[in-house]
Parts: structure tokens; sequence; C-alpha cells
């Protein structure tokens, strides 16, 4: 006998709940996972609708009492059926439970009020807010105190934030109500992420190599061939406008499209060449919208009131009826990997949603991901190159400065000789220029110059960073401390900021460059609503003459007064300590200089660098892509590191430490135990994880790599069994990476 797990609601927040039906025998070939069903439920048993979530040969209660499936309606063709065997493949692909995975795909429907926002607000005086933070210490009481803390420092906060982000309970929060420290401000917000529609709209004429990947793609597309693309162009040379000639094309024949967008990577500007093309037929997706105004876009895009949607990885799942086309722009961005469970990567889950509804990929970067590029050189996907700028502009020259020769000429300054002279000329020019960092906060760390302790935030194992108010930061829990008089290793006075942040070469900048308007963007400057937006049309509209920023700037902004691109240390990123620290570095490297010269002045761009003979920056100067990848997949090769092998990475946490090394022990050698007589898999570790303690959670890691992906898939669902089932493993949690991006 067989019997089916049901889900009922989908769209609901009790996702979890399943209920066990008997499959009739004759109901046995059209009951597959994902198949709309009609079960009798609840006393009077009423029809209603579920889906089959599992089958197994095991009742899982009395069988006597189990009732049998009604009806089979259909199966692959409703879209949440599509979307429930997407959550199957990433469960087995990726690791997760079935809940957490079916959750990614199907937003839950909260009874929220879609409308508003809200946002926690210290009430009191600071005298007696500090009184009583002082009071609550004392008492143990950790929540509050936090809370009051950082409500010190800023007087307002996104309520939604104070929970995710600081962690703090929703209880604390309503005892301090109740306490009447803080207020709970609700504020309604306008649906409609675009408020004006411009559709003046000029078509460009393609270019050749345009019409060349249009007409390609297009000739595919009506013989109903469906592929995966990827058009490895420079950037500006008229990726976008590609794009959009293919939508028009997958519009016209009735089909509907996803294209996915880095998570910062959205400007004002592309929103606005979409909305002026293709009118409201679009939605976007982004970050600020509520949980609600999400759930509004779902029901838009099912009830086919939408054709185009445009947003970040989640926009993936949108249930469009006759889906046609995926695109995934900057297809190398670290974003479209997950980093909660199921950690699935958005280029290969497209690739699998597009299989199952028959529709093209198109993947577009100026810089392509290794593992793209490589099956593309496989022929596993389609390769389309675009070498030259489409519009106007033509590619920056680049200058690379050995910072080694200016130390030894006695320059100490975070300028080099070079790039100070070329911004002398440019603000002369009246020309503008950004300022590139290659990591925010670097201002960073601080530490002892005698005994080099450095300071770290107690509950993250991470280093606090120096903010210009004086204090330290953690960036991932956001507790601060005033910056400590004296080292608490060894008591010595010397202990100071070390690095470069945005702050510092603000500083620097205007004592250099006394009158240079300045803007900064950094996590710190951006924080508001609208904050990024602002910030850019400022220098768009040339309200400054130079703009510092750090990984945020260097995406498709189009800003064509810009004549210089500095970038100040160009080899911070290099020392990530992981396998894909080149390939960050050649990419950031790449796209920073993709923002010179994007008028009618060619560009100059100076990389300031301690290790200028390096491939990352060598190839990085030339424009040359195709050297870089040559050298870094021979890197890879030699290592075994992904594309060329695969590595499974197996995160290990508890609030106790010992827990947590004896549950990763306890992993690897079941491991070794299962697999004595396979070759091809190597175990290393377990160890401390890079960021070894996370709010005040102590994490292990260890990593399997095989060449072979389903040897790895093959492990993680025997340690999924085994962590279910085994007592050993109570109270710690198991998270899996395959080919991880960040360690
Ligand atoms: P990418 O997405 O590759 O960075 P875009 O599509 O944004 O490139 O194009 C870069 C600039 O060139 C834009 O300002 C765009 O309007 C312009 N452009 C693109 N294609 C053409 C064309 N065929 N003729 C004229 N201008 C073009
Ligand atoms: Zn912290
Ligand atoms: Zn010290």
């Amino acid at each position: 006998m067989i019997f089916a797990d049901v889900i009922v609601d989908i769209s609901h927040e009790n996702l979890d709940k399943t209920y066990q039906y008997i499959v009739p025998e004759e109901l046995e070939k059209k009951a597959v996972i994902g198949a709309l069903v009609k079960i009798p439920f609840g006393r009077g048993n009423r029809l209603i609708q579920g889906y089959i979530v599992g089958l197994s040969e095991v009742p899982n209660w009395d069988l006597k009492k189990m009732k049998p499936l009604q009806q089979v309606v259909e199966h692959g063709v409703v879209i949440e059926s599509q979307l429930i065997s997407l959550a199957y493949w990433m469960k087995e692909n990726y690791g997760a439970t079935i809940n957490d995975a079916l959750k990614t795909v199907i937003p839950v429907k909260k009874t929220v009020k879609s409308v508003e926002k809200k946002y926690i607000k210290r009430k009191r005086t600071i005298e007696e807010t500090v009184a009583f933070l002082e009071q609550s210490k004392k008492k143990n009481h950790k929540g509050r105190a936090r809370l009051l803390e950082v409500l010190l420092e800023q007087e307002q906060l996104e309520y939604q934030i104070v929970v995710s982000k600081f962690s703090i309970a929703r209880t604390t929060i309503r005892d301090l109500e109740q306490l009447g420290y803080i207020e709970i401000i609700t504020e309604h917000r306008y649906r409609n992420p675009i408020k004006q529609i411009d559709r003046n709209f000029v078509p460009v004429s393609l270019n050749e190599e345009q019409e060349r990947i249009v007409s390609a793609i297009t000739a595919d597309y009506k013989q109903n061939i469906r592929k995966t693309y990827l058009i490895h162009g420079v950037t500006g040379s008229g990726k976008t406008e590609v794009y959009m000639s293919i939508i028009e094309m997958v519009l016209a024949e009735g089909k509907q499209v996803i294209m996915l967008i880095p998570e910062i990577g959205l400007t004002f500007q592309t929103v606005m060449r979409f909305y002026k093309r293709f009118g409201d037929r679009i939605s976007i997706l982004h970050s600020r919208l509520s949980q609600g105004e999400r759930y509004d876009q779902y029901l838009r895009a099912k009830r086919g009131e939408i054709d185009i949607i445009i947003g970040p990885r989640s926009a993936l799942f949108t249930p469009f009826p006759q889906l046609g086309l995926i695109i995934i722009d900057e297809e190398h961005e670290g974003s479209y990997k997950s980093e909660s469970v199921p950690k699935y990567h958005a280029r290969e889950t497209a690739i699998e949603r597009a299989r199952m509804t028959g529709s093209s990929v198109i993947l577009g970067s100026a810089t392509p991901s290794i593992e793209a590029y490589d099956k593309a050189l496989k022929g596993e996907y389609q390769l389309f190159t675009m070498k030259n700028r489409a519009g106007k502009g033509t590619l920056p020259t680049v200058h690379v400065v050995d910072l080694r020769e200016e130390l030894k000429s006695k320059n100490r300054s975070i300028f080099s000789r070079k790039l100070r002279k070329l911004m002398q000329q440019r603000l002369e020019q009246k020309k503008q220029i950004i300022l590139f960092i290659n990591r925010r906060g670097y201002a960073g760390f601080v530490s002892c110059r005698s005994c080099g302790y450095v300071i770290k935030c107690p509950h993250c194992d991470i280093s606090l960073t120096y903010h210009k108010d004086g204090n330290l930061k953690c960036h991932y829990c956001g507790y601060e401390v005033a910056m400590l008089q004296q080292c608490p290793s060894c008591g010595s006075p010397y202990i100071a900021a070390f690095g470069t942040g945005t702050q510092k070469i603000e500083a620097m900048v205007l004592k250099e460059f006394p009158g240079a308007r300045v803007l900064r963007m950094d996590t710190d400057t951006t924080k508001g609503k609208d904050g990024h937006e602002k910030i850019l049309s400022a220098f768009a509209n040339h309200e400054a003459d130079i703009l510092i920023g750090t990984q945020m700037i260097v995406k498709g902004h189009d800003f064509p007064e810009v004549t210089l691109v500095g970038i100040l240390a160009a080899d911070l990123s290099l020392y990530a300590g992981n396998y894909r620290s080149a390939e960050r570095t050649f990419q950031l490297l790449l796209q920073a200089s993709g923002r010179a010269g994007r008028g009618t002045d060619s560009g100059e761009v100076v990389i300031q660098t301690y290790n200028p003979e390096h491939y990352s920056i060598r190839t990085a100067a030339k424009n040359n892509y195709t050297a870089f990848y040559q050298e870094e997949i021979a890197y890879r090769k030699m290592l075994d590191y992904p594309p060329v092998s695969h590595i499974l990475a197996i995160l290990v946490t508890s609030k106790e430490e010992e827990k947590a090394i004896f549950s990763a022990n306890y992993l690897k050698r079941a491991v070794e135990e299962e697999l004595l007589l396979k070759e091809k898999v190597k175990l290393i570790g377990p160890a401390k994880a890079e960021l070894s303690k996370l709010n005040d959670i102590y994490r292990q890691i260890l990593y399997i790599k095989s060449p072979e992906y389903e040897i790895l898939k093959q492990i993680k669902n025997y340690l999924e069994g085994l962590v279910h089932y085994s007592d050993a493993m109570k109270k710690i949690t198991v998270q899996f990476d395959f080919d991880p991006m960040n360690s």
C-alpha cells in the first residue's frame, strides 16, 4: 500500500503540517509528488484541495483511521506543483527540511497588514534610559540592555531589524514597551515601488554584436529549442538592450519572464529603462517591500496581471503560469547564493526551473563566474561574447601603481603620486572621480601596537570596527562599546584603529583636496529609506566631485561625467582567505574600472597595489578575462577546488562549544565509516569556522571534497538522516553548503 503526505493550504504559515492519506490503487500512477488532490478533511469529511509532498510505504499513524485520497485533480500543470517539485529538487541538491525548502519557494501569507512598517522608538530621556540600562545590566537582562544600548545610539529603528539583526526577542520589546521605555510606531507606506511612469521610449537600433545574439536566441526560441546561454560582454557592451529585445520576443510568444539582478544592483536608472519600454506589465521586487507587498506581487503574477518580474534571488520563484525565460544579470554575484537553508544557488536552480517549465535561461556578466565560463567552454551553455562598448564611451586606460615603490620614495599618503595628479586634473576640468575601497569598514579593526592583540566582539569572534563617533561596533550583531584606552591583554596604551575605511578616506580627501565636494557611500550612509538612491542621484546630478565607496558603487550605474576611477588598495580582497578571493578581486577590479569613461570623454583607472605581479591584478589591468580564467582554472585544478572538484561544507552549531566539537567529529567518523571504500572523497576538519562564534553560538566546520557532486549528495542524505534520528545530535544545528561562496 502507498501513503501520501498531503499539505493542505500552502499559502499559510503552518507548512509543517502534513496529513497522511491512503492512495487508492487506481490512483497510484497519478498520485505523484506535487500533484493537486482532493481529500476528505475534518469531521464532516468536507472535500478540500491539497498537494502531495511525500509518498511512502509505511503509515505513520493508525491505519484504521486513515482516509483515502478522493481524486487527483491535476499534476504537473498547476504552478504550485511545479514549485513543490522544485522545492524537492532543492532539498535533494542542497540539503534542508522539506518545510524550509517549501517556505523558500512559496511565500508565506502572513496576517499582518501589508502596507505598514513598524519602528521602535526610545521614549525616555537619555539619562533615564541610561539609568534603566544600568539597572537591566545588574539584573542580567541582556536583551533589554542590548536594545537600550542600541536605542541610545539611534533613537528609532525598524522593528524587523531589531528582531533579526540584533536578535532581540519580541517579548523583550513588548516588556520595554509596557514599562514605558520605548514606543512602537507604525508607518503606512505606499504600495507601488515606482511612482511616476514616464513612457517616452526611444528604441536604440542594435549594433552588430547585439543583433547577432538576439537573432540566434530568437531563432532557437521559435524552433522550440531551449538552452542556457552565457553572454560575456564587457561593461557597457549593451547586454541590457539585448535582454530587453529578447524579453519583447518572449512576451510576444505569450510567455512570461523573470529577470534576476543582484541584491544591490537595482538602480533607478535600470528600473526606468524597463518601465519605459514595458509599462506596468512589470513588477519589481526589492528588499524594502514588506511581506504583504511581496505576497501581492506573487498573486499578481499568478493571476496573469504582470508578465515580467525583476528582483533578487527570491524572484526566481514567481508563479508565472507560462514561464518562458529566466535572465540572470551579473551572474557572477555572490548574492545569488542563499545564505540560509536551503543554501541554493540561483543559477543552478533557475536552470532546473527552466527545465521543468520549458524555458530558456540567459546568464550575463562582464566577468562570468569560473563555474559558468567553464560550463560554457564545455558546451553546456552557449557562449556569446561582446567585446566593445555599445553606446558612447570606450574602455578606459588602466595604470597600475606599485605601492611599495611609493613607500620607498617616502610617499606615505593613501594616494599615489599618479592618482593625486590625475585627481587634481579632474577637479580642475570639473569632471567626476570615483574612489573605490575594497571592503566596508576596513577602517577597521583595532589592535594593540605593542602585543598585536585584536579587539573582538564578545558575541561573535569578529573584530570590532572603529567608527568616527568614537565607538567600536560589531557589524554582525550590532554590539557597541566605546573605544578602549588600554590593551585588554597587555595594558599598553598604544592601541589604534588600523587600515583605511571609507570615513577615513573621506577625511584624507578633504585634507588633500580642500574644496572638493565629496559623497560617501557605505552601509552607514545608505541606511535610511532610499539612502542609496539619494546618494547616487546626487552624484549623477554632479552635486559632488568625488564619490567614495565600497562594493556598492561598482554595480551597473552609469555616470557619464566620471573619467577617473581610483582603486585605493586592490589587494585587500586577495587576503580574504578562501579559494574564491582571486576571482572576487578580479571581478571587483574589472567592475570598478568599468565605471570610468562611460560618457564621451575617455576614462582612466589607477589601480594601487602591493602585488602588481599577481595574476588577478595583471589580467584585470589588461581587461583580459580569458587570461584570468586560464590561470584561475589551473589553480582550481591543482588544488581540487570547484568547478573542478566539489566541496560540501557542513556547519555544526551549538550553544555549547564542547557539543559542537563532539558532534562535528561524530559526523566525520560517520562519513569515514560509511565510505571506507570510496577513494574519491577527502575530509578536511572539523575545525572552528572562520566566524567561530556568532551571537554566542559556537560554529564548527567540516569539509568534504569530491569530484562527483552525486557522492556529496549521498553523504548529505546519509547525514541528514543521522542528524534527524540520533540522540547524540540533539541540541545542535547542522547546515549543508555545497560549493560555498564565502569559505
Ligand atoms: P550593459 O548592460 O552591458 O552594461 P547597457 O545595455 O546598459 O550595457 O548599455 C550601455 C549604454 O549603451 C547604455 O547607455 C545604453 O543605452 C547604450 N546602448 C546600448 N546599446 C546601444 C546601441 N545599440 N546603440 C546606442 N546606444 C546603445
Ligand atoms: Zn557581534
Ligand atoms: Zn597589548
